[in-house]
């Protein structure tokens, strides 16, 4: 069994090895493409998923899951890498090899098409593309098969276990009390002022203050990279290279700020994975939930802390002498502001949720053929005036403001919120563990933290499902009571109700 071990290890990591391939082409596209080479690199990533397809479906593939599945007692982390890859093969093998590549050659296209549709702020130009990204991801649940709601089949893929009827329920409750919430501030005689973020900040300040921050939470430089990009994203091509992008505005210094600290947790997340899942398809995060945990941790929970600033204003304000004047409390209000508004990627911590309440509500319509794509402009909009009384003047900061929908990511948006119901879930416990916490973040040490999140969270790569991993560290399930205690905390000591 050992040397039919090591063979099967080998021949997973010919497709992670495949898919670095690929995602060195995906980030060179996000990062750098020339726009005529946009159809060429569609071809070749259209090639290279064919490739793959087939390693993943092969025969040999087939043959050590059967041996495999057959073993007693297998150790946690060969039991779950024989499951993943069964799940693997299993879903990828129901979608005819031409089928997949097609798509994929689509999704690159459409990734492109999005762009110029944003850029012009015109849906006409996105949508046929749109259209067809839909109709695919209803094919594959067609080939994959569904029990209770058609939906369920895609948040399968980002966070094994969750559906519609649990989301249905946490979300009703996280949007309850947010809405609530945010009647209270809206009463509120704290007017909190955030013009001080949009007089205008050279990119080079701000890239130098980020790095700094990076820095201090430990992101290692040796086994990645900062570039540039219209959206931030991480990829990881091994745990020694995992790169970050951000997005510069010279006018609001909080995007590329908090971008940074976000992508930064991401990254962290996938740098302390383990050599030895390296190669078995589970080492990196074990789903997108739990990934926003961990960016979500650092941006909100930490980033967004008066303690946090306790260490790193006097900093800040050495890079942004604007500042000079402004008191450590004014500035933890101003960055704190809540306003609804129409940028998911630029919204406050509270309404945020929210934002991502509207996507999880057409996406489960939309899949379910309760709406089609030529509503989507009209829908957003109203659900946007209804929830959080802003209306779009334009698709370009309304229904194409996000790229997922353009590679075909439907399932994905709810990670999110998600990831902000386990990061609070995970303080409960840290705030157990390291009972001096904020006093540590004041000091600038962010070490003891990062040791306990790769302790619990990340050197477990994807060897536990979500639930099970959130019981493990919590001892409990996905509980949403956890983030509402916290924003409840937060949000009535800033607007004193
Ligand atoms: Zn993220």
């Amino acid at each position: 069994m050992e040397e039919k071990l090591l063979e099967f290890k080998e021949y997973l990591k010919r497709i992670e090895y495949m898919n670095s391939t690929t995602s060195v082409l995906y980030w060179d596209m996000r990062v750098g493409i020339p726009n005529k080479a946009i159809l060429y690199r569609g071809e070749v990533l259209g090639y290279l998923s064919g490739e793959t397809y087939k390693l993943q479906t092969s025969d040999t593939m087939k043959g050590f899951i059967e041996y495999f599945s057959s073993i007693k007692n297998l150790d946690k982390v060969t039991e779950s890498m024989v499951k993943n890859a069964k799940k693997d093969y299993d879903q990828t093998k129901k979608i005819p090899e031409k089928r997949y590549v097609e798509y994929t050659v689509l999704v690159s296209r459409a990734e492109a098409a999005w762009e110029e549709a944003k850029s012009k702020s015109d849906f006409n130009i996105f949508k046929p593309f749109l259209k067809q990204v839909v109709d695919f991801n209803k094919e594959f649940i067609d080939y994959w098969g569904y029990t209770d709601n058609k939906y369920d089949t895609l948040l399968d893929i980002y966070e094994p276990g969750i559906t519609v009827a649990k989301l249905d329920k946490v979300f009703g409750g996280l949007r309850d009390a947010i809405v609530e919430l945010l009647g209270k501030i809206q009463k509120s005689e704290v007017k909190p002022d955030s013009s001080i973020f949009t007089t205008g900040f050279s990119k080079e300040k701000q890239e130098a203050f980020g790095l700094f921050v990076l820095n201090k939470m430990e992101y290692d430089f040796q086994a990645g990279r900062l570039d540039e990009s219209v959206h931030p994203f991480t990829i990881e091509f091994c745990n020694t290279d995992v790169r970050i992008t951000t997005h510069y505005h010279e006018n609001d210094l909080k995007s590329a700020l908090f971008g940074s600290i976000h992508e930064g947790g991401h990254a962290i997340y996938e740098q302390d994975i383990p050599d030895s899942l390296q190669g078995t398809m589970l080492g990196h995060g074990v789903s997108m939930g739990i990934h926003e945990s961990q960016s979500r941790f650092y941006e909100n929970i930490l980033g967004r802390s008066k303690s946090f600033w306790e260490y790193f204003y006097p900093e800040f304000k050495k890079t942004f002498p604007e500042f000079k004047d402004i008191s450590l409390d004014d500035f933890y209000i101003a960055m704190n502001e809540v306003l609804p508004s129409l940028i998911r990627i630029e919204a406050d911590e509270l309404t945020y949720s929210l934002h991502i309440i509207i996507r999880y509500e057409i996406e489960k319509e939309l899949i379910n053929g309760e709406i089609e794509v030529d509503d989507l402009p009209k829908v957003w909009n109203a659900k946007y005036k209804e929830y959080l009384g802003v209306e779009p003047k334009d698709d370009g900061e309304g229904v194409l403001q996000d790229m997922h929908w353009s590679g075909g990511s439907f399932g994905y948006f709810p990670s999110y919120a998600l990831g902000n119901l386990y990061g609070a879930q995970f303080l409960g416990k840290i705030l157990k563990d390291i009972p001096d916490f904020y006093k540590e973040i004041e000091s600038g040490n962010l070490s003891s933290i990062h040791a306990w999140l790769k302790e619990n969270i990340h050197k477990h790569g994807a060897v536990y499902t979500p639930s099970e991993l959130i019981k493990m560290v919590t001892g409990e399930e996905l509980n949403e009571k956890y983030f509402i205690e916290y924003l409840n905390k937060k949000y009535s000591d800033i607007y004193k109700f």
